[in-house]
This record gives C-alpha cells, structure tokens and sequence, in this order.
C-alpha cells in the first residue's frame, strides 16, 4: 500500500502546488507507515524526470503516452485507473487545480469511491486520513474521513502545505508502467489553453496594496476605498465577490483564481478572509485587517486587527494620513 500524489504539469513544467501537495502526502504516509510515490502523466517526461526523483520520495511512477500529451479527462482518467489498479494506494492526493477539479470526482467515481475536494489540512487518526475542510466562507471547519475499503481521493487547496520544506536528495527509483489507451476512449477534444489576458494592473509588484470585500456593500462606496489608496499611495485590488459583481476589473482581484501578491503593506478592508482569498495574500510583509466581526478568520492571519466599522475606520485613516503629509 502507498501514498500517491500526482504531480501536474502545464506545458511540461511542473505545477508549483504540486509541491505542496507532495508535502501533503509526505506527511500521511509517514503517519500511515505507507511509501510515497509521486506519479505523473505525459508524453515524454525525461525532462523533468531528475526534478522529480530529487525528491524525498519512495519511488516517482511516470505514465507516458502520446494520447496524454494533452490533458483530457476521459484519458487521464483511464491512464490514473489502470495505474491504481496496480498501486493500489489507501491514499491518493492532487493539488486542487482546475485540471483536478475537472478528472479528479471523475476518477473517484470511476473506482467507486467519493472525492473529498479542497482539503486545507490533513492529519491521520486510528489509521485513517482525516481531512480539514472548510465550510460556511471559512467559519467552520469540519473533520471529514472516507467510508468503506479502498483508495480515498482528496485535492489539496493552495497554500495549506508549506512547499518549501521539500528539500532535494539522492535520486529516488524511477519507473514507467504501461499505459492502454485508444483515440476512441477520448470523447473531447483539446483545443488553445484558455490563458487569462495580461492585467493592466500589475498587484503581485506593489508595495502597497488597500483590498477591499463584500463589506464595501455597494459599488457606490467604492471612491472611499480609492481615496484611503491614493493617501497611502497604494493600489486597489478586491475581494472575487467584487470583481464578480463587476465593481472592480477581474485583474484587481487577490486570491487563489486572482493574483498572488506580497506587499509591504495590505490592508483589508471588509474582507472575511475565506482560504481562497488568503492563499493569495498571505505572503504580505504586514497584515491590516478592518472589519466588523471580531470572529472573522481575517484577524487570525492580520498583525494588526481593527474591529469596526470601515465607514468609520477609513475616513479615519484617510483624516489621520492627510493630516500627516
Ligand atoms: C473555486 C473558488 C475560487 C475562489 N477564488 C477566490 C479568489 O481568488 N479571491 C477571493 O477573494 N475569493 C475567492 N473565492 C471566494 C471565497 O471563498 C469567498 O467567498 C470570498 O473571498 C469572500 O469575499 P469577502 O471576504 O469580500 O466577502 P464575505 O465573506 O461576505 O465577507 C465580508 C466581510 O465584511 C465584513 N463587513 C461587513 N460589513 C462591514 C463593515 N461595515 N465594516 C467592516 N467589515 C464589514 C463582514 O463581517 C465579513 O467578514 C473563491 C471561491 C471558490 C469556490
């Protein structure tokens, strides 16, 4: 029995989050007393197969066909299932991509088994995996484990696993299992890789940076947010929920599907600090967070916490700042 992760790649490169999830499952399978093997699928993978064993892994198993040069689901899953049936792992686990949002419930489906999706933390209890999932906007967390024998299947959310702790060794064994597939298995067919327009905005090189949420209320509120900015000489950026709504662009957003930035200074204005946002923030140098709720997940990440109103704190702020320059 085994912990498999299985590594992403996009244009032959490895998907950092990969990493974290391979720290994921180094961790399990230390507790489960199981080997860790890092399983990736592609066309030809000699190039990143150095990469890979490098790691502290029990063994990397790499899937190769020329139908998986591109992903699929429909081929993905067939490559992963015919591999598992021989791996037979008790733990498989994906970094939370799209890509694995896409095949993952589809290759736990196809082995009878259910998908516990975005999972923040991972612990072992009586032998069994214990996922952390988040709930309710990140206001509960819930324990959640996997019923009956069999694989169980988890994506692990961006960020929840320190990736740098991954340190580089001896060449661990390498081998290549054989892949079945057929053209007629793969139902669809890839076109360009949807690639996300260059924003005009560059937030991940910003000092600076005022993000505003949901507490905002209304576009119409906006201009207070913007002056509190100017005063600091900062850049706006958002919450999703507010680019979603359209109030700001989609390039001013900060979080797992927006930009990852590490300012000097981010301030939070209004914002509950859903995991999803925070993957996205939480390098930032310092951490400011207002906001009405004392019990907001914001102010356990914040340096410096105010609990209140942001249409009191920020004209506040904006006084006190106008007053000093
Ligand atoms: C696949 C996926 C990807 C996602 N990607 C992202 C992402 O990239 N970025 C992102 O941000 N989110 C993302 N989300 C959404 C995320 O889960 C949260 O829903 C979102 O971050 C919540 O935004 P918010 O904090 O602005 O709103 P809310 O969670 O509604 O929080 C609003 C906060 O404002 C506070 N508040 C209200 N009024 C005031 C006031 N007058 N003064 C002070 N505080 C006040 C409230 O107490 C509350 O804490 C994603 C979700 C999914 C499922």
């Amino acid at each position: 029995m085994s912990v498999v992760v299985v590594i992403e790649l996009q244009d032959g490169a490895i998907v950092p989050m990969s990493w974290e999830a391979l720290v994921a499952g180094g961790t399990a399978a230390d507790a489960l007393g199981e080997s860790l093997i890092a399983v990736a699928l592609g066309s030809d993978l000699t190039a990143i197969e150095a990469q890979l064993s490098a790691k502290p892994v029990s063994e990397v198993v790499l899937l190769e066909h020329p139908l998986l040069e591109r992903y699929t689901a429909d081929g993905y899953v067939a490559a992963l299932a015919s591999a598992f049936a021989e791996l037979k792992p008790k733990l498989a686990l994906f970094p939370h991509t799209y890509q694995v949002r896409d095949f993952g419930p589809k290759l736990a489906a196809r082995m009878g088994r259910a998908f516990v999706s975005d999972a923040v933390g991972l612990g072992v209890e009586d032998g069994r995996p214990v996922f952390v999932r988040q709930m309710f906007q990140g206001k509960f967390q819930a324990d959640v484990t996997v019923e009956g024998e069999g694989t169980v299947f988890a994506s692990i959310q961006s960020g929840s696993f320190r990736a740098d702790v991954l340190v580089d060794g001896p060449a661990s064994p390498l081998r290549r299992l054989d892949v079945a597939l057929s053209a007629d298995q793969i139902r669809t067919k890839p076109l360009e890789r949807f690639r996300e327009t260059a924003g005009a905005v560059d937030l991940s090189s910003a000092e600076r940076i005022v993000s505003v949420g949901r507490g905002i209320k209304d576009p119409e509120n906006l201009p207070l947010v913007e002056k509190l900015a100017a005063a600091l000489g900062a850049e706006v950026a958002a919450s999703r929920p507010i680019c979603d709504n359209g109030w700001l662009p989609l390039e001013r957003q900060v979080g797992s599907s927006g930009q990852t930035v590490a300012p000097k200074l981010y301030l939070a204005l209004g914002i509950s600090g859903a995991i999803q946002h925070v993957v996205g923030m939480k390098g930032s140098k310092t951490i400011v967070a207002v906001n009405k709720d004392a019990s907001a997940p914001i102010f356990e990440i914040a340096d410096y916490g105010i609990v209140g109103d942001l249409f009191e704190v920020a004209p506040a702020l904006i006084e006190a700042l106008e007053r000093s320059s």
